[in-house]
């Protein structure tokens, strides 16, 4: 294809702002795909995106437009897959800017629009769901406009829903988004943007061809790690893959087969290259994503253990940023530390081990990652509570920290400044981004983040405010481990690195909750929580006097059965702790409020 044919966009927005079903409507009315065989939000191809109707993946569709051809590139808007749409925008050089009329802008919309002009991407802002009757398209252009620094007729306004607009819409971006510029007959330059393994193809590159040509059948040569492979197919996604035979030219989007097993051979952000003939310099690429919470994973069944390794390494051929490494607990036994992007990315990681490999899991509650500096000048990273030195010999403790930006209506500053100083944030600014909306931007440690903030944030707000965070670096706080006994025995499993000043509220209503989840057993269980030899709160499990079965008075069966059927439900999801049985929920005690 002639590159000044070529259009290459994303289309970005915050979480349900409906860039998913703007897509649709393009498949659709770009004919690529047909009525009978249209389905909401085509392209989350995975079972779980589907089930809870959100994005996890980026999607690249080719579609021909009014003599042209448009790449199109749907982004997940969740904060734990930002690095996806940063991917995503270097294979473009356009953005639709989705918001939501009767929303407004929320902090997806502004973190991604700051990547999207990082990227120098020509923004298309449009207002969608303008169908809904809640819709105030006037009065959230006219804030979309001072955002962008347009005028709020500029401002495209659509209904994904009904396709109304959509058509404008693409010939907009025919005429503003700039053709891609490449060197035709230099050296072939493609930009893996991503890479998927598929049990029956092997990984499969999506690459966005700077400059030269690839071709089917050709070695190719992958410049960061210098490995070569010969391309056994090429082709488009026009919305499922076609082979072409003519391969693929500058400015073009597509996807190359090699046979390779490991998306670690074709990583994201290389620059692939033709062997016979090699570039000289690599293309910018992307930073590794760093895993910015842990948690421990451990089978119920231990004999389980090489199942969930082997699952681990299944998953990970498919997600670069999932990391693990095996672990050993006193409490749980053998297990793993896995490395997440986010809460949203630990729970979907964990809810596919469960349901594509059929494993029964007890996750640890999540943690980031402390760095401690030794008396002795030595320095651990530690990914793990119970690993965190105790003694006195710690000279410095670092924690990591965000930047965080809340978009709320202005009447709701008071409590989001409540919750921020109350979780130790620095306020940094704020601003109006209209009369009545406000932008407030803290730095706050990501620890005080992952545990319901956000919730609390939502309820204190009546869901409208809207929060994002970016890495910051670290600071060096007063941290202490505080751990949890059980019958006297330390669990650790349970250990957790609290700020120093919320350390005994912390193991008062740990104690608390744990009395209340951990079911009643046949001798009594002391809990305790204690700052090394300190105990700071203590609460008693009474022991069962008599069988449960007896408040049945014998008389009705059904209910008998029902009360044996739930206690088994409940035992699925029991770990043995030494003589005690503890339920998943206890694990991840410290996550929920009250
Ligand atoms: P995404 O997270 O940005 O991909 O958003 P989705 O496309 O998944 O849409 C989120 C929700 O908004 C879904 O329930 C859609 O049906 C709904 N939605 C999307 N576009 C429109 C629209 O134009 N009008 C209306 N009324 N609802 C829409
Ligand atoms: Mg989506």
């Amino acid at each position: 294809t002639d590159p000044a044919l070529i259009r290459n966009f994303c289309i970005i927005a915050h979480i349900d702002h409906g860039k998913s079903t703007l897509a649709d409507r393009m498949l659709q009315i770009t004919g690529v795909v047909d009525d009978r065989s249209m389905r909401a939000q085509y392209l989350d191809r995975m079972d779980i995106e589907r089930e809870r109707g959100i994005t996890i993946k980026s999607q690249a569709v080719r579609l021909p437009w009014d003599g042209h051809v448009l790449n199109m590139i749907d982004t997940p808007g969740h904060v734990d897959f930002t690095y996806e749409v940063s991917r995503s925008l270097q294979a473009c050089e356009g953005a639709i800017l989705l918001v939501d009329a009767a929303q407004g802008i929320e902090a997806q919309t502004l973190a991604n629009l700051y990547l999207a002009m990082n990227a120098d991407l020509h923004i298309i802002p449009v207002l969608n769901k303008i169908d809904l009757p809640a819709a105030q398209p006037e009065k959230f252009a006219e804030e979309l406009a001072g955002l962008i620094g347009c005028d709020p007729s500029d401002v495209l306004k659509v209904s994904g829903k009904t396709g109304e607009g959509v058509r404008e819409l693409l010939d907009h971006v025919v005429q503003e988004v700039p053709a891609p510029v490449g060197v035709a007959d230099a050296a072939a330059r493609a930009l893996i943007f991503d890479s998927v393994y598929d049990t029956y193809r092997g990984v499969v590159t999506y690459v966005r061809v700077v400059d030269g040509h690839l071709s089917k059948r050709e070695r190719i040569l992958m410049m960061s790690t210098a490995a070569t492979h010969e391309t056994l197919e090429i082709g488009v996604i026009s919305p499922e893959p076609k082979t072409s035979d003519l391969g693929l030219g500058v400015g073009e989007v597509g996807y190359l087969i090699t046979g390779v097993k490991d998306v670690r051979q074709s990583r994201v952000g290389d620059t692939v290259t033709s062997s016979a003939k090699p570039a000289q310099e690599m293309l910018a690429g992307y930073e590794h994503p760093k895993p910015m919470v842990f948690s421990g994973l451990y089978p119920i069944d231990g004999d389980e253990y090489p199942e969930l390794r082997e699952a681990l390494d299944k998953l990970q051929l498919n997600d670069a940023a999932l990391v693990y490494e095996p672990e050993t607990s006193a409490a749980l036994g053998f297990g793993f530390r896995v490395g997440f992007l986010g809460l949203l990315h630990m729970e979907i990681v964990r809810e596919r081990l469960e349901r594509e490999f059929g494993l029964s899991l007890i996750s640890t509650a999540p943690n980031v990652v402390y760095r401690v500096v030794m008396e002795d000048g030595k320095e651990l990273t530690v990914t793990n509570p119970s690993e965190f030195p105790t003694g006195g010999k710690i000279a410095q403790v670092f924690e990591p920290v965000t930047k965080s930006t809340i978009l709320a209506p202005s009447e709701f500053i008071g409590a989001i400044m409540e919750i921020c100083q109350g979780r130790r944030g620095q306020l940094l600014g704020m601003d109006y981004l209209s009369e009545d909306r406000v932008e407030i931007r803290y730095t706050l440690p990501l620890g005080e983040i992952i545990f319901d903030f956000f919730d609390q944030l939502k309820s204190r707000t009546r869901g409208y405010a809207s929060l994002d965070y970016e890495p910051a670096g670290e600071q060096e706080a007063d941290l202490v481990k505080v751990d949890i006994l059980l019958q006297g025995e330390p669990v650790d499993a349970f250990s957790a690195i609290v700020h120093k000043d919320k350390a005994y509220t912390y193991g008062v209503d740990m104690a608390k909750k744990l009395r209340e989840l951990i079911p009643r057993q046949q001798f009594e269980v002391p809990i305790q929580a204690a700052i090394g030899a300190r105990v700071i709160a203590r609460e008693n499990i009474r022991a069962i006097r008599k069988d449960v079965l007896a408040k049945c008075y014998g008389g009705d069966i059904s209910r008998k059965r029902k009360l044996l059927e739930k206690q088994k439900e409940g035992k699925k999801r029991m770990k043995m702790v030494g003589r005690v049985e503890v339920p998943q929920e206890a694990f991840v005690a410290a996550l929920s409020t009250e």
